[in-house]
């Protein structure tokens, strides 16, 4: 699927791409609006209707990865919550296996993700990924979300890449779109990004199932 010979810089998502994406999932859709329900005296499906309209319209948005906003928005600690389901955190199968191989290779592995540094960190408390990486990157750090092409302009001046030996695996199509707009050579998508879930058809990039897909060749 990939010529390894060709990249010297791998670019990682987080949630959905290295993480099952069924903690959040779970958190957004089931656990929040429950937790809404009980702060408003409402039914789940009454704050499900409120909730869903809301979120959907934060999508892309670098807001929408900000625990502070949805805290002050929805009068919750969101980042208690999110402690509070932490045992749903789990990575997906092969994960480890791949960063593994990734780190006895010279290649240079970079963690980057939409994640607000309080969720960035309970999942590595959690997962005990990082010292797979040689550098973790949040886009809130930058003040600009993954899925605005100028957001690989600024990854790229503080971490140094040449964009035609970059691979970048994401679950996030959108993702995708503005880091090939920008130049990134080899952009591979996730197929089951929530282990929960059915497979997802994706037809615009190659996808992978799980990371055993990618270690041909290593
Ligand atoms: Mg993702």
């Amino acid at each position: 699927m990939i010529n390894w010979k060709k990249i010297d810089t791998v670019l990682l998502d987080m949630d959905g791409t290295l993480l099952d994406l069924n903690f959040d999932n779970h958190f957004w859709k089931e656990f929040v609006p429950l937790k809404y329900a009980e702060l408003h005296g409402l039914s789940v499906h009454a704050a499900k209707q409120q909730l869903v309209p809301l979120f959907k319209s934060m999508e892309g948005k670098l807001e929408w990865y900000c625990l502070d906003y949805w805290s002050e928005t929805l009068r919750l600690d969101i980042a208690g919550l999110k402690a509070e389901l932490s045992e749903l955190i789990a990575v997906l199968p092969h994960v480890v296996e791949f960063l593994d191989k990734m780190r006895q290779s010279p290649k240079k592995v970079l963690l980057v993700t939409n994640a607000h540094r309080d969720s960035l960190a309970l999942k590595m408390e959690k997962t005990c990924l990082q010292p797979f990486f040689d550098a973790i990157i949040s886009s809130h750090d930058m003040g600009v979300p993954k899925e605005q092409a100028n957001f690989w302009e600024l990854l790229q001046q503080r971490q140094a890449f040449e964009k035609q030996a970059t691979l970048l695996v994401d679950d996030n199509l959108a993702v995708l779109d503005s880091a090939q707009r920008f130049g990134i050579g080899y952009l591979i998508s996730i197929s089951k990004p929530d282990t929960r879930l059915p497979k997802r058809d994706i037809t615009n990039y190659p996808a992978i199932e799980d990371f055993r897909e990618l270690m041909d060749g290593l």
